[in-house]
């Protein structure tokens, strides 16, 4: 068995229950050196007086050197335990998702399963999509998907592991079909009685964002009468939810074309009029200023960017970028509309956020109520050990 002994003090965050242990935390590593070569091995991790912390992965090439699978010594790591905690999440899922068939079921740390992501699209006859995106979970591939397969009576699993934190595990980048038929252009999904067509093998992450299925309905909720514009729409989720709510007109931006041609395809999808969206394929930081030339202002605005800050080194150049769109979307509000407004930048906290977004609400000359303060749904469980579980946060905002 592989064992690795934390320097002096270093043991504190694994009695907190987070689950990393960092390279530059470890004092040795005994072990057989063919166990000590072995991506994903199960080691056992003890304080530098030798108590036991955790049971965890050991991953030779990550600066995340092992990630623990369980704090508790009379736990084995095996079958039975991929099986009993993705029983849970399947429970949980039950519990506090409804109103769509598009599900994240493994949301990583926050299930068991430190590097694992899995959503669930389309129900019995669907796609469990996977990201596998550390040594752990990749060692323990074949028992995860048997498991997923025999829990939720779904035969179709896709690996979508080419995210580029894969690389970080010194893993390679693969996609491709786990277990029985691939999926098809379009996946088909409903949420909050929106039909989605979603791209399960070229998409964002695993085709669609799950995380604002909440967010989406919130905008659906206050859309009646209103003109909607919707930045950085990928493919028009909230665009979609807004038509459904009765929105007058909705303005979509995106720089990808591709992610545009599905978006229109979903107002077809939908039946929803064709002349009450526009699709525009530009740049948002461009287009917002030009709006702002032209005179054009919105009921209700959307900014859901992509992860300006992709670490912690990049803080100070995302906050410009958020600071700019909030300063923009601000001037386009009239009074007594309604500003909601994103981060998915995990370095980014709620805290720091909301600063940002204040800064450019005082830079606009105006005033902002928070109407409410927005996160990802319950299929992305925050829990209170691993506050990096928190990388989606969001404001809704009035100008009064
Ligand atoms: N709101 C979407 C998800 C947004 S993802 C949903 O609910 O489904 C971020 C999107 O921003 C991507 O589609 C990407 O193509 C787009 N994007 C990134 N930079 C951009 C820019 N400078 N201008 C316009 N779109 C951009």
């Amino acid at each position: 068995m592989l064992t690795i002994t934390l320097k002096p003090g270093k043991e504190k965050s694994l009695l907190r229950r987070h689950p990393w242990v960092f390279a530059s935390a470890i004092d040795r590593i005994e072990g057989k050196p063919e166990e000590k070569a072995k991506s994903g091995a199960t080691a056992v991790v003890q304080s530098s007086s030798g108590q036991f912390l955790a049971r965890a992965a050991y991953s030779p090439k990550s600066q995340i050197r092992a990630r623990a699978w369980s704090f508790d010594q009379n736990e084995p790591i095996d079958h039975a335990l991929i099986k009993r905690r993705i029983r849970n999440a399947l429970a949980y899922r039950n519990l506090s998702v409804r109103d769509t068939d598009a599900i994240r079921l493994i949301f990583g740390e926050a299930d068991g399963f430190p590097g694992l992501v899995v959503d669930w699209y389309a129900g019995k006859q669907g796609t469990l999509v996977c990201q596998f995106q550390s040594a752990g979970v990749e060692a323990w591939k074949t028992p995860i998907v048997q498991a997923l397969m025999s829990e939720t009576g779904c035969p179709n699993v896709y690996e979508r592991s080419d995210a580029s934190v894969r690389e970080r595990e010194g893993l390679p980048l693969v996609t491709g079909v786990l277990a029985g038929d691939e999926p098809g252009a379009e996946t088909h999904v409903v949420e909050n009685g929106v039909r989605y067509a979603v791209d399960i093998k070229h998409g964002h992450k695993t085709g669609f964002y799950i995380d604002q299925r909440d967010n989406r309905r919130l905008v659906m909720e206050q859309a009646a009468g209103r003109h909607v514009l919707n930045c950085f729409c990928y493919t028009g989720g909230f665009s979609l939810a807004a038509l459904k709510g009765g929105a007058a007109s909705v303005l979509s931006i995106d720089s990808s074309a591709d992610a545009l041609e599905t978006g229109k395809r979903n107002m077809a999808l939908n039946g929803f009029d064709s002349n009450l969206a526009e699709w525009r394929d530009a740049d948002v930081f461009k287009t917002l200023r030009a709006l702002r030339e032209q005179g054009r202002t919105f009921d209700l605005i959307v900014l859901d960017p992509p992860k300006f800050a992709s670490s912690p080194d990049h803080v100070e150049r995302a906050a410009r970028a958020y600071k700019d769109i909030n300063l923009l979307g601000m001037q386009l509000l009239r009074e007594g509309g309604l500003l909601f407004t994103y981060s998915c930048s995990g370095a980014i906290s709620a805290d720091l956020f909301q600063k940002i977004v204040a800064g450019a609400v005082n830079d606009a000359r105006v005033d902002a109520r928070i109407v409410r303060r927005l996160s990802a749904g319950a299929d992305h469980p925050m829990t209170t050990s691993f506050p990096e579980g928190e990388y989606l946060k969001g404001l809704m905002l009035q100008k009064p």
